[in-house]
């Protein structure tokens, strides 16, 4: 069995940051990513059999990931691609690689760094073809060069409300339509995010440029508006949205219908935590970071000795924080190899804190300018499919959630959260319907309890052939 000192999971900004670190401080590390290509979700490459002549075109996402991925080539960190890791267990990581092997490979120390996904937010037709994730449609643009319609209106809140249907119209998508469900940020927001702004000019650039493109081509956002239905027989075919109260909810009366032949939904992430969940890490709960997130001292080390984690995957905090914790993170774990001193350790990380706390201070004012409302989990009607997996509508979990408060006598009643994602999809919508019913708080009713594997997998993939049991086998003629 290989043995490394640091296995990075994660080949996003904070693991390749974690990674290029931990190497040129004379650590053995491996990353592994279960992509084709490293730069995790927002340095994402072209897909295969692409070719870029000229990557200035491609934007400056892609040359700040170009830079990254070229300082991690030039280590000698080992990169093991499109490689999935399905579980954690006795300083092993369990792994299907490439070319379909089950494989355990052994750590000194582990840093998780799985970023997040797309916030799911449950609306009637949400499963209608044609409403898809901003994040699928960033992929879809980014490594396909496809866009994923022809008249895209788009649904969400906070800043990459902003930044993705720019970027889309960049690409030459027709945007008929953006709403934002918080209001316009009023004097007192504004001014609170104006005193953040050290160390984040880079970010208000982007954003400039972003409002710039959005105002010349004439493309507004509404303010205060949320969601309320995607319409369509077979698949999309127009939407309807509503003003909001100060909570997100709906104003009866001022609903309006546009027609659109695709709706991106970005209402923010949530932090990919099954693997943390998996090894029994202290978990916490932070709306305004997503939720469901690992606790981590200021190293970026987890409640057990040797695990660390980095990025967005513990708490959503942009890509800036996830390369300065990752290398931070990185940092400690070559001093607790003694690769480095401690004097060394706390002068190569004192500025890098230094950036993270500016980075952070406008973080946090942008998350109260933009804080998610609990309207958001009041949005479907009874019909609403809950479980997009099992097919399950609200009206099949009310009355289970009557008599529970508990997530996993819903899910063994129901089947809601038994299907290919897992929970990830349904979960928190079934919570803040418990909470709401039951008068608790959504931080306190416990989620879901991964286990082994925590990314779907095929049987064949991890069964052992050589193990025949004659009773359970057919061999073909
Ligand atoms: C859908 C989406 C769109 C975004 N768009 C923007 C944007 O336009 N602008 C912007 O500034 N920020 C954007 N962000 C935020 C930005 O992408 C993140 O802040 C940043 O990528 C976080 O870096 P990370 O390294 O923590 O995670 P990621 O970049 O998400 O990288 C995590 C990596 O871990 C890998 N991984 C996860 N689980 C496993 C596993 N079990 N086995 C193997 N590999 C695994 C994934 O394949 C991925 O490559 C977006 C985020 C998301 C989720």
């Amino acid at each position: 069995m290989q043995e490394f000192d640091l296995v990075v999971i994660g080949g996003g900004p904070a693991g390749i940051a974690a990674a290029t670190t931990a190497s040129n401080h004379n650590l053995d590390v491996l990353l592994i990513d279960e992509r084709s290509t490293l730069g995790g979700q927002i340095y994402k490459r072209v897909g295969p059999g692409f070719e870029v002549k000229n990557s200035i075109k491609l934007g400056a996402d892609y040359l700040r990931g170009e830079v990254l991925i070229k300082s991690l080539t030039k280590s000698n960190a080992e990169v093991m691609l499109e490689t999935t890791v399905l579980s954690v267990e006795d300083s092993q990581v369990i792994v299907v690689t490439a070319d379909n092997k089950y494989e355990s490979i052994k750590y000194k120390k582990l840093l998780i760094t799985p970023g997040a996904y797309d916030r799911p937010v449950v609306f009637p037709g949400w499963t209608l073809p044609g409403v898809i994730t901003a994040g699928a449609a960033q992929s879809l643009v980014k490594t396909q060069r496809v866009l994923p319609g022809s008249k895209i209106f788009f649904a969400g809140s906070g800043p990459l409300a902003l930044a993705f249907p720019a970027q889309l119209s960049k690409m030459g998508a027709n945007i008929v339509g953006i709403i934002e469900a918080a209001p316009r940020p009023g004097l007192v927001k504004s001014f609170r995010i104006a005193k953040s702004l050290r160390g984040n000019l880079d970010l208000i650039r982007d954003a400039f440029f972003y409002q710039f493109h959005l105002v010349k081509s004439r493309i507004r956002i509404k303010y205060g508006r949320i969601i309320v239905s995607a319409n369509g027989t077979d698949r999309l075919e127009s939407i309807t949205y509503a003003r909001v109260d100060k909570n997100w909810r709906p104003i009866s009366g001022t609903e309006k219908t546009v027609p659109a032949d695709t709706l991106c939904i970005g209402y923010g992430f949530f932090p990919s935590v099954e693997l943390f969940k998996i090894l029994n890490c202290e978990m916490s709960y932070d709306e305004s970071r997503g939720g469901t997130v690992v606790q981590l001292d200021e190293w970026g080390s987890t409640s057990l000795p040797n695990v660390f984690g980095a990025g967005d995957g513990t708490g959503v905090s942009g890509s800036y924080v996830a390369i300065l914790n990752g290398q931070i993170a990185a940092l400690r774990i070559a001093y607790e190899l003694d690769k480095i001193s401690e004097k060394t350790l706390f002068s190569l990380s004192k500025s890098i804190r230094k950036e993270v706390n500016l980075r952070k201070k406008f973080q946090k004012a942008i998350n109260h300018a933009y804080a998610v409302k609990s309207g958001i989990y009041q949005l479907a009607s009874s019909e609403t499919i809950i479980c997009r997996c099992e097919s399950i509508p609200l009206k099949d979990l009310l009355p289970i959630i009557e008599s529970t408060s508990d997530f996993s006598v819903v899910k063994a009643y129901s089947r809601c959260g038994m299907g290919l994602c897992q929970g990830r999809n349904c979960q928190r919508q079934v919570s803040a319907l418990i909470a709401a019913k039951h008068g608790l708080d959504l931080g306190k009713i416990p989620g879901t309890t991964p286990r082994f594997p925590a990314k779907p997998v095929l049987l064949g993939q991890i069964a052992d052939s050589s193990i025949r049991d004659e009773k359970y086998f057919i061999d073909e003629q």
